[in-house]
């Protein structure tokens, strides 16, 4: 398949050169590269990406998983497009940040404050920041293998199945603590031995990079309340999931009350954001007007934090999703068919994991049969799944990243998956 790619792609193998010249791994990005290198885009839309040298490919990717409405849907478009007429950026207070934070906080209950930034990094950054100077206390626990962008502060070697080490050049190591997900009573050992100085736990309801991988509602229960005990901070991470599977957040489906949730991707409508929204009381720690010097805690913000742009483009995508709810039934349900039937199209030998429109196979080795958590993802034959993917974009013309999950928008149909099962039944492995 590496001969057929390199035909095809030949102006974006002269491109790449280019690139990786000028650019760290030639990307911006570290897990946006693959060998032998990535396909220059040209252009997007709907389900399609579309390569310097032609070549169409029907995205699973959907920029990170932000792209819930396809690429450049109309309904987008048309009002960025108005926007960018009157400005792209103002740098202070602006009616469209009114807009999308009032849609916002009706649907996320715990978003009785918000504050924006431009990546889902900088969102658990301060997230983190606050549930340290709220609680007075240093250490943060995360998954085993989650991921909440390249924050310093929740980055460390763990089982991270899809890359090595991390943690190069982050100086507070000792205070990161992981704990393994969907395994109470061995998380909660580890909670316990930390819990006077344990500022809070940041956990995704659906491990995204770690493997796609849904919480047993029962295991986040557990952290919650000991959470609540140890007046510890509940940190649930929807950077993926908010606004992925239903008109708001995960978290109220599984009965949870979180101090502080991180918002991302969906919410930004494909342009630059990053949320972090919290219970007033909390969130109110970071308001520094009137308070005296000595009580006030920091959160920040940055030149680009809630420009009209992505203001805009997050209203617009969720006020679509409002308006028209069958997106949710439709994309949940062809989710549902792509895990069936790739699971079926290899006999067994994957487990295809996921949620809603997210999915992920999984090449079952080492006497693994269930995934449940990145342990187990990391066990299994992760060369094989980037094989599997790469197959498929230099023959199948479907383009996951090689090793990631895929997430289905509502420009996909169910044609589209049956192409990927039918790509799976021809692969072999
Ligand atoms: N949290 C989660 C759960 C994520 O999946 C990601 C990115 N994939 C982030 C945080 C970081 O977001 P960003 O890439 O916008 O910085």
């Amino acid at each position: 398949y590496i001969k057929e790619y390199k035909k095809k792609t030949k102006t974006s193998a002269k491109l790449f050169s280019k690139s990786a010249k000028l650019h760290v791994n030639g990307v911006s990005h570290n897990i946006r590269f693959y060998e032998p290198y990535p396909f220059v885009v040209k252009k997007s839309a709907g389900k399609n990406l579309v390569d310097v040298d032609s070549n169409k490919y029907t995205d699973y990717w959907m920029g990170h998983w932000a792209l819930i409405l396809g690429h450049g849907p109309n309904s987008v478009k048309k009002n960025l497009q108005k926007q960018i007429e009157k400005s792209w950026m103002y740098g202070t207070v602006n009616e469209q940040t009114i807009q999308l934070s009032e849609l916002i906080s009706k649907a996320v209950p715990v978003a009785e404050k918000i504050r924006y930034v431009t990546s889902g990094t900088e969102a658990t950054m301060y997230a983190v920041r606050l549930a340290r100077s709220v609680s007075g206390r240093k250490v943060i626990a995360k998954i085993d293998g989650g991921w909440h962008g390249y924050t310093s502060d929740l980055l460390k070697s763990v089982n991270w199945p899809f890359s090595e080490s991390e943690s190069s050049g982050v100086v507070n190591e000792e205070q990161i603590v992981s704990i393994p997900y969907n395994d109470l009573e061995k998380s909660l050992s580890i909670l316990k031995k930390y819990s006077k100085d344990l500022a809070g736990v940041i956990i995704e309801p659906v491990l995204g990079g770690g493997g796609c991988i849904p919480a047993d509602s029962e295991y986040l229960k557990g952290v919650q309340e000991f959470c609540k005990k140890n007046n510890s901070l509940f940190i649930l991470d929807e950077i993926v999931t908010g606004f992925r599977f239903r008109f708001g957040c995960l978290y109220p489906t599984m009965k949870l009350d979180p101090d502080i949730v991180t918002l991302g991707k969906i919410v930004g409508g494909g342009l630059s954001i990053g949320v972090m929204c919290g219970k007033k009381e909390i969130m109110e720690a970071a308001d520094t007007t009137g308070k005296k010097k000595s009580e006030r805690s920091y959160v920040g913000g940055g030149t680009f934090s809630a420009n009209p742009a992505s203001m805009v483009a997050g209203y617009s995508t969720l006020d679509y999703l409002k308006s028209k709810k069958t997106v949710y039934s439709k994309i949940n349900d062809l989710g549902k068919f792509a895990r069936k039937e790739i699971g079926k199209a290899f006999d067994g030998k994957v487990a295809v994991t996921g949620k809603g429109s997210l999915f992920m196979t999984h090449f079952l080795q080492n006497g693994i049969s269930e995934i449940r958590n990145s342990a187990d993802a990391a066990k299994c034959n992760g060369g094989l799944l980037a094989k599997y993917h790469f197959k498929m974009i230099a023959h199948d013309g479907i383009f996951f990243l090689p090793g990631k999950l895929g997430a289905i928008s509502n420009a996909h149909s169910k044609e589209d998956i049956k192409k990927i099962v039918k790509a799976s039944e021809e692969f072999t492995c």
